[in-house]
């Protein structure tokens, strides 16, 4: 049995298309303006709720439109009219904020599409009578899209982004079980001893951006912006890919990002990119039919994973602590293995992914429970 999900192939435009696809922008955020506007207005409110106008009731009040306009098309349009009404009822707010055109704050542009409407063309592709052309143009042989869209970056470079169906025939990964414990020193350390270096991608180019933000370089900092998130994405994709790959069970903490990002830590744990690996981990999980669980992680470091006593290094003052001796039963650990560790002993006991701040079933010496890299996959799945 084959699974199959959706995969988006993203395809940078030739340079030679960005004014036509700039000028098209500009009307499509007219498009766009205008359902905000209408829709808001013709918002009635009824006894209990408000009643709004869908995105096929936008469509048939934007019927004839495109005479009005000189480069996008009426599939253009009804994709807008229905992208907004979705965009609004998920934001649950009266209006969106306005797309603007112009200036300094002008939105990042964006043109979507029907699958119709994008064709072959020999080595190029056609969408409203225009030829198109894109790098890795290979990459679309034998692919059928539905829908899709011109989306423009940071830096002003358009996009061809085409949500395609990918199948992928399950396999049984190596290796059983794994727990990573995120951290600051290393981004991410797995139970057996596995490392990803702390990415330092923003805070090494930190003084490089700021001399080109001072002497008003804006493109070459926002070229450099853009370069250290790739290179923070290909960090985590492969390293995700290499867990995915090679282990059954992976068991992840909870530590929030987002919370310690308003912490002194910021820089450092948006920097190394828990949240992105975190997900990564999530959906490559998904797809190649992996288990993915997200564990409380309290006590995590002080516990000793071998007798399961509270004799390892707790709080801010013994952060420093990166190998400890165990009192208790005198086995020594290396602080983030050790975490590591403990992740994926509580991992496997508990059934249903934990999210959030819901507490996770107590911790139990090994000795009581069968080491899940022992147990193997069957007592894994009886105890989930
Ligand atoms: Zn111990």
């Amino acid at each position: 049995m084959a699974d199959s999900f959706i995969h988006t192939l993203r395809l940078k435009v030739r340079p030679e298309s960005y004014p036509w696809l700039n000028a098209a922008a500009v009307e499509v955020n007219q498009v766009y303006n205008y359902c905000n506007e209408i829709s808001c207005a013709t918002a009635t409110r009824t006894d209990l709720k408000r009643k709004w106008l869908s995105g096929f009731d936008l469509c048939s009040l934007t019927t004839g439109a495109t005479e009005y306009f000189e480069r996008i098309g009426a599939d253009t349009i009804q994709r807008i009219c229905v992208e907004y009404a979705q965009k609004r009822a998920a934001a649950r707010r009266l209006k969106l904020r306005w797309r603007v055109s112009r200036g300094a704050r002008r939105s990042l542009g964006w043109l979507p599409f029907k699958a119709a409407s994008v064709k072959h063309k020999g080595n190029a592709l056609r969408f409203c009578g225009k030829t198109f052309r894109v790098f890795e143009r290979a990459r679309l042989d034998g692919v059928t899209w539905r829908q899709g869209c011109f989306a423009q970056d940071a830096v002003g470079d358009w996009w061809l982004c085409l949500p395609v169906k990918v199948t992928q025939e399950p396999a049984v990964a190596p290796k059983e079980a794994v727990g990573i414990d995120l951290g600051l020193k290393d981004a991410a350390v797995t139970s057996d001893g596995e490392r990803l270096e702390a990415l330092r991608f923003y805070r090494d180019a930190r003084c490089k951006l700021g001399m080109l933000q001072r002497r008003g370089h804006l493109r070459q900092a926002k070229r450099l912006h853009r370069r250290i998130r790739r290179r923070r994405q290909d960090a985590c994709h492969k390293f995700s890919r290499s867990i995915v790959n090679t282990y059954q069970n992976i068991v992840v903490g909870d530590v929030s990002s987002l919370k310690l990002a308003k912490t002194r830590m910021a820089t450092a744990v948006l920097d190394t990119g828990w949240g992105t690996l975190k997900q990564m981990l999530l959906f490559k999980g998904e797809h190649a039919g992996r288990s993915v669980k997200i564990v409380n992680e309290r006590n995590t470091t002080r516990r000793c994973s071998n007798c399961g006593a509270l004799t390892g290094p707790s709080g801010l003052r013994h952060l420093a602590v990166r190998q400890w001796v165990c009192v208790n039963c005198g086995a020594s650990h290396d602080r983030d293995v050790n975490s590591a560790r403990n992740m994926l002993i509580v991992g496997s006991r508990c059934g249903t992914s934990i999210s959030g701040n819901e507490s996770s079933p107590e911790w139990r010496a090994p000795s009581q429970t069968l080491s899940p890299r022992e147990a193997g996959p069957h007592a894994l799945r009886a105890a989930a």
